[in-house]
């Protein structure tokens, strides 16, 4: 009898909490702002012959009256499908704030704020530093059951520094860098021709298709249980001033996350047992300021987060809800996996909205 009392209390704390999460997919678009997120094109940028190369062909692809419309068009998945299943927190003209910790307002110390749940003061330039913080994909990769579990897909060259490969031993292909993993698939193959043949659009940065693709491949292939996708031309066409592009870039990681999304569905390892977390490094400007970010750019502190999966209640907008910091990701993504997340430093702790309240 005690035996039984005993089975029963262990098997009851082992399904304590409920979740169906067994994988992560986090997702980073760099640099989007919230305005184009929660409204689309910005008329006041669009009709700006300065930023917009083909007005007429810009306008027919991205412009409605309707902000309901106008976002739909920019980035259906968002709005056909993670409104519909999912939350979207962070629209500032309906009271919902996500904002950054930081103070910084760029990219590394925006990233290391998501990665690893807590803001860093010395994190002050984007240069190609091993990362002192331990990241949660970093914590996960220490867990048993994760470990060899994890890796990174990212267009920016940075990204090894930050999630720092070496010490954390987490698989990261950036920049030019190729496939990861076992025996080379042909498409892999391919893919790694291509990023040695073409010329990289950007300084430091990739095509996000190769990014895209390798990460699908090493899905397929390897079946993580936890991959972090980092897209990025976004950022790099708004520094350009490319208003046109930087709507394209966006419109283009939509349909990547779409894919994804669709093919996590249909595979039995990561249907219904797998939640997608959506946010972005920094906001940006607004107007004519649109093109910049970091400190001195009012507002580039404002991001936005996209949640979706079996354990998040269907919200869609978000409103009404305590402000949401950056900050805060990092335990979100180990909550969801039922691990409580824990770093040598203060973190901020999980946002309690992304998951369905237990009764
Ligand atoms: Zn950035």
């Amino acid at each position: 009898m005690k035996f039984l009392v005993f089975t029963l209390t262990l098997l009851t704390t082992l399904c304590a909490s409920g979740l169906q999460t067994k994988n992560i997919v986090l997702i980073t678009l760099d640099g989007v702002r919230w305005q184009e997120v929660f409204s689309g094109a910005d008329k006041a940028i669009l009709n700006n012959k300065n930023f917009v190369e083909n007005e007429e062909a810009t306008q027919d692809r991205f412009w409605v009256d309707s902000p309901e419309r106008r976002r739909e068009k920019l980035m259906p998945f968002f709005w056909g499908t993670i409104a519909k299943k999912g939350q979207l927190y962070g629209n500032y003209r309906i009271g919902s704030t996500v904002r950054l910790t930081n103070r910084e307002w760029f990219s590394y110390p925006g990233y290391n704020e998501i990665l690893v749940g807590y803001a860093d003061p010395a994190i002050n330039s984007n240069e190609k530093v091993w990362n002192k913080n331990v990241t949660v994909l970093e914590f996960l990769n220490g867990q048993k059951q994760f470990r060899n579990k994890v890796a990174a897909f990212c267009s920016w060259d940075v990204f090894p520094y930050i999630i720092n490969s070496q010490r954390s031993g987490i698989p990261v292909s950036a920049g030019e860098d190729g496939a990861l993993g076992r025996r080379l698939t042909d498409r892999e193959g391919l893919l790694n021709e291509l990023i040695s043949e073409m010329p990289k659009p950007f300084d430091t940065v990739r095509w996000d298709a190769f990014t895209f693709h390798l990460a699908m491949e090493y899905l397929q292939k390897e079946t993580p249980r936890v991959i972090y996708i980092s897209f990025d031309a976004t950022d790099d066409y708004a520094h350009q001033g490319k208003y046109d592009r930087y709507l394209t870039a966006a419109n283009v990681q939509d349909g990547f996350m779409e894919k994804l999304w669709k093919w996590l569905q249909s595979h039995p390892f990561y249907r219904d047992k797998t939640t997608l977390m959506i946010t972005t490094d920094h906001g940006r400007g607004e107007g004519d300021k649109w093109t910049s970010h970091g400190s001195s750019v009012d507002g580039a502190d404002r991001v936005w987060l996209a949640v979706m999966g079996p354990d998040t209640p269907t919200g869609g907008e978000m409103r009404d809800h305590p402000a949401v910091f950056s900050n805060q990701f990092a335990a979100s993504i180990s909550a969801f996996l039922d691990i409580e997340y824990n770093s040598i430093h203060p973190i901020g702790e999980a946002i309690k909205s992304v998951f369905i309240e237990e009764n």
